[in-house]
């Protein structure tokens, strides 16, 4: 069964896999099914790739490996600028594929385009500045040449909340180093990847350079491709648990890895900020991705003298939200991924409530097909409660309140997560002496984004390891090599 809100956003997506430039059915013929969250029907059916399948790809990454490498910088930057160019000129089918397939409205899913688009445009800059250096050695006597290359063909390994950002950010660093790749896209949303990677094709990507397997068998999968030795680095953005995982299996063969993990971001309100100005970016900070973004506020930490003004204003802002399919015109929050996550989220709101905190607006399922969650505030929210400890992943605002702001960089600071925190103050100097005091990788000063294509985006602590974008973005798929010359 094929469907539905709209079936003309398949057309030209590729449903196999793409091994050594040729896209090909799974060895094993089988075939899973990926489905529209707004209506839960089915949109698709794609090639379910097996390890067989997992190593041909790996054997196509292997032997375009040295070739890529030899390819000059600025080919392989014009390669990058050329799929920039292909994906801005397909801006619009992209996004309405991301919509259907992962929820979120289309507008958003515009806004993703256009950022996962930078990292195409970014890395293709970057393709031809990173380069060595020449030293003296400090007795004088030799002379100290550092060099970098490609550290060889990376496993990238996505979610499923940026279908197409999250494969752009690896695959464009990649590539500007010089590294064949593997993708292995989320089951639920691999339909962006395989677009993006026709694109690739038509930008001029060489054969093998870049591979898709499509499973939906992921740790039976992936786990040979790390153990065979032959891939070198494994990029990584998902949950914490899969994560620490993944850095185990990386250990034999000592394969690099880079982790982007959850977060438990804190947006702390002081009481001299611009409210109506924290509202605004909390909604951002919140709603984007309908809340399921690593970066999401999760923890509403507001000085008492302001924090009913703040939740009064946010509630108004989070009830009047539109609730529809991405597709239509006017959705302002789409569905939640899966059953799973919309009854994880009733959970989290009963947990809270049953620890003493009141819901202000929404709280529950609304009555309609579609795993969607109503846009909720809840005030007065321990500690203790789950949804303050856990990564929410979705449309629940928990308000807990402080007196002293040392007490709020405490809160902030409690949890094993660190990727980013917001900060809104009227006092720039302060702001940047609490900035220095948050146990993160990112934070965010009186605005409720961080995410830049030109930034270092990554975290610390339980959050992860390794950085994407910015000058850092590249580094972590080259090798350094010394020569030690006499002179
Ligand atoms: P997930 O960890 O369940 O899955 C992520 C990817 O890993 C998917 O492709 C999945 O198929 C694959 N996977 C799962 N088990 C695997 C295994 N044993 N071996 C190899 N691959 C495996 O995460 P998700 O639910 O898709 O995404 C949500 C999570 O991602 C959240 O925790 C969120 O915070 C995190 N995330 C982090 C960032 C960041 O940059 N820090 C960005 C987006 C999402």
């Amino acid at each position: 069964m094929t469907v539905v809100h709209a079936p003309d956003v398949l057309e030209g997506v590729p449903l196999e896999l793409l091994v050594g430039g040729a896209w090909r059915p799974s060895a094993s013929g089988q075939t899973f099914d990926v489905h529209d969250p707004a209506t839960g029907e089915v949109l698709a059916s794609i090639a379910d790739a097996m390890p067989g399948d997992g190593m041909a790809a790996l054997d196509a990454a292997a032997a375009a490996q040295s070739g890529w490498a030899a390819v000059p910088a600025r080919e392989r930057s014009e390669i990058l600028r050329r799929a920039f160019d292909l994906v801005v000129v397909n801006r619009e089918r992209i996004a309405r594929l991301i919509a259907s397939e992962m929820g979120k409205p289309v507008a958003e899913a515009y806004g993703e385009v256009d950022y996962g688009a930078e990292f195409l445009r970014w890395f293709a800059e970057e393709a031809v500045r990173h380069s060595g250096d020449y030293r003296r050695s400090p007795d004088g006597a030799s002379r100290i040449l550092v060099s970098r290359r490609p550290i060889g063909p990376c496993l990238l390994i996505t979610p499923w909340n940026f279908p197409l950002a999250m494969a752009t950010r690896k695959i464009a660093a990649a590539l500007a180093a010089g590294c064949t790749v593997v993708l292995k896209p989320a089951p639920e949303t691999p339909l962006t990847s395989l677009l993006f990677a026709r694109l690739l094709q038509e930008a001029g990507v060489p054969d093998g350079v870049v591979n898709v397997v499509t499973t939906s068998d992921a740790p039976a999968l992936c786990a040979p491709l790390i153990a065979d030795g032959r891939i070198r680095k494994v990029s990584f953005t998902g949950s914490t648990p899969v994560g620490r995982l993944l850095v185990a299996q990386c250990g034999p063969q000592l394969v690099r890895p880079s982790m982007e993990l959850g977060g438990n971001a804190p947006f702390i309100v002081l009481a001299d900020a611009d409210l109506d100005a924290a509202v605004e970016g909390a909604m951002i900070a919140k709603m984007r991705n309908m809340g399921e973004a690593c970066t999401a506020a999760n923890r509403f930490l507001v000085e008492a003298s302001v924090a009913d003004e703040f939740a009064r204003l946010l509630g108004e802002r989070m009830g009047r939200l539109r609730l529809g399919h991405g597709l239509d015109a006017g959705t302002e929050v789409g569905p939640l991924i899966d059953e799973a996550a919309q009854d994880r989220l009733g959970e989290l709101v009963a947990d809270a409530v049953a620890h003493g905190a009141s819901v202000r607006v929404g709280g529950a399922a609304p009555e309609r097909a579609g795993w969607f969650f109503a846009p909720t505030v809840l005030e007065n929210v321990p500690a203790e409660a789950r949804v303050s400890r856990e990564e929410i992943f979705g449309p629940v605002a928990p308000i807990t309140t402080f007196t002293e702001v040392d007490e709020a960089i405490r809160i902030a600071n409690d949890t094993e997560f660190g990727l980013v925190a917001y900060l809104y103050t009227g006092d720039p100097a302060r702001a940047l002496r609490l900035a220095e005091r948050l146990e993160t990788g990112m934070v965010a000063l009186n605005r409720g984004l961080v995410s830049n294509a030109a930034a270092p985006f990554g975290g610390i602590k339980h959050s992860g390891m390794g950085r994407e974008g910015g000058r850092e973005g590249i580094e972590d798929y080259l090798d350094i090599t010394y020569v030690a010359v006499d002179a």
